[in-house]
């Protein structure tokens, strides 16, 4: 940095300091924390902010502006395309210290929060009160609802919940000048003109500083049936798929698939217990909750055995307690014995169901004929059109040409079924050279004015998204 730039930072952290209380700033040199929860580089930053509540966001967005200093705005961390992480010259905006959930209405059905609690914080919170907040994540233990709003998450109960922006009523945010915007409509029906809020959703932090939230929720299920299922061919799959959708309408609350080969890296010696046979050619974690226990289970009994008699399943367990159902779960959620031999790239593409048999076999074939000691692992929210992978070129270190050649192995065969490069994940830094693969120039600009207009200066979170 720059004499001059330098003095100017230091003015603007004077100025913060005046608002802020001393444990609520740490200067870039005393952050002792991990860049995200998928890199343990240190995070590099001018200083860390952590206000208590919204008028103090505003203040620091305020004084923000007038050095025209940029701010990135962290939840918890857990984002996959690095929209979270910041270079030295930013100011962190932490959300942890807005932790409270104001209020859990049952009559209305609704959850007023600030935006850095965390999502199974909310969860249990509910369950106690014998609501559901349905938004469900395998980061829930790390991942806040702020940042579950500006990611506009998914997860694994979308087909039946939708994603976060079904789930939210109300929104405040701060601007980029400070100001605060308040929309915190607690009503399913408000159309007053435009919905503002939706502006923040799904944005990756570009255009405010969400501060709080209002959500939606539904009564908590009565029963649920958990089962994982291993089968030959992919075609068994959309059977399982279609024959579910039927049988268990209004209660099916996740379809999962993994691909073989993920579910043997992650049930290798010392990862999870396999409760079925390794060898199968997919598995189906499938899962209903309702609310009539007797009648549910007997639903559940019946497709499964229609299933059976129509030799879509190979082999299948039933979870028989809480304890099962959580070790299934693992299987789907924990892949940390992936993570562990990197570089590995994580995808997250969108795309018709009927097409993605061939899809998958194509990118294999793609990766390999690259790569020959490559490895590629498939899973996803199938019954949602979303795939992820994880790939491991097995070609030397990171680089960023490495990354770029896959990315353009993946990307380039998804065109064909005019899918999108990400279904879920979002933007952030590392696909935003991709954004013209899923979203036309018109949309781009049109995007590009709201930036405009919402953050002139650009400050806040510079160059996610698009440049
Ligand atoms: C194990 C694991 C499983 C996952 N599974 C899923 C999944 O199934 N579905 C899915 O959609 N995602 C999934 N994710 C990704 C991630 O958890 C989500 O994107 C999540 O919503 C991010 O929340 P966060 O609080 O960690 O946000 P962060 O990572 O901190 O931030 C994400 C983005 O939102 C911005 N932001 C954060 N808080 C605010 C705020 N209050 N105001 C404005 N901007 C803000 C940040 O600047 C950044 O751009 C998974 C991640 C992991 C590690």
């Amino acid at each position: 940095m720059a004499l001059d730039e330098t003095r100017f930072a230091a003015s603007c952290l004077a100025e913060l300091s005046s608002v802020l209380q001393k444990k609520s700033i740490i200067l870039g040199c005393d952050i002792d924390r991990v860049a995200s929860y998928w890199d343990v580089a240190p995070t590099r930053a001018l200083a860390l902010l952590m206000p208590n509540n919204t008028s103090e966001v505003s203040e620091v967005m305020r004084i923000c502006h007038k050095y025209k200093q940029p701010v990135v705005t962290q939840g918890g961390k857990t984002n996959c395309v690095q929209s979270a992480n910041s270079n030295p010259e930013e100011i962190i905006l932490s959300t942890e210290k807005l932790n409270q959930i104001e209020s859990i209405d049952i009559v209305n059905a609704v959850a007023s929060v600030e935006a850095g609690v965390v999502l199974q914080t909310l969860q249990k919170a509910c369950l106690e009160k014998d609501m559901l907040f349905p938004l469900d994540l395998g980061s829930r233990g790390s991942c806040t609802i702020g940042g579950n709003v500006s990611t506009n998450a998914g997860g694994i109960s979308v087909l039946r919940y939708g994603m976060m922006r079904d789930l939210v009523l109300g929104l405040e945010a701060v601007l980029s000048d400070g100001t605060i915007v308040s929309s915190m409509n607690q009503m399913l029906k408000n159309n007053s003109a435009y919905d503002v809020k939706q502006l923040f959703i799904g944005s990756e932090g570009t255009l405010g500083v969400v501060t709080r939230a209002v959500v939606k929720l539904v009564p908590k299920p009565l029963s649920c049936q958990t089962v994982l299922i291993g089968v030959v061919n992919f075609s068994d799959v959309i059977e399982i798929l279609n024959e579910t959708r039927r049988r268990l309408a209004g209660i099916l609350s996740a379809f999962e698939v993994m691909w073989g080969p993920y579910f043997q890296a992650v049930t290798e010696d010392g990862g999870h217990s396999s409760p079925i046979s390794r060898g199968h050619g997919y598995y189906v974690l499938l899962e209903a909750e309702g609310s009539d226990p007797e009648r549910d289970d007997q639903l559940f009994q019946k497709l499964l055995e229609q299933l059976y008699l129509r030799g879509a399943i190979e082999d299948a367990v039933v979870a028989q307690s809480e304890a099962d159902r959580i070790g299934l779960w693992q299987i789907r959620e924990d892949f940390g014995v992936i993570l562990e031999d990197t570089p590995v790239f994580l995808y997250d593409v969108s795309l018709p169901i009927s097409s993605m048999e061939e899809y998958v076999d194509l990118t294999i074939k793609a990766v390999k004929e690259k790569w020959s000691l490559s490895e590629v692992y498939a899973l996803g929210h199938i019954a949602d059109g979303n795939i992820h992978f994880f790939v491991r070129p097995n070609a030397g270190p990171a680089t960023f040409s490495l990354h770029q050649t896959c990315d353009a192995l993946m990307y380039k065969a998804l065109k064909k079924y005019h899918g999108s490069i990400s279904a879920e994940h979002g933007i952030g830094i590392e696909k935003k050279q991709w954004l013209s693969q899923s979203r036309s120039e018109t949309e781009i600009s049109v995007m590009k004015a709201l930036k405009h207009t919402l953050d002139p200066e650009k400050l806040l979170n510079p160059g996610r998204v698009f440049d």
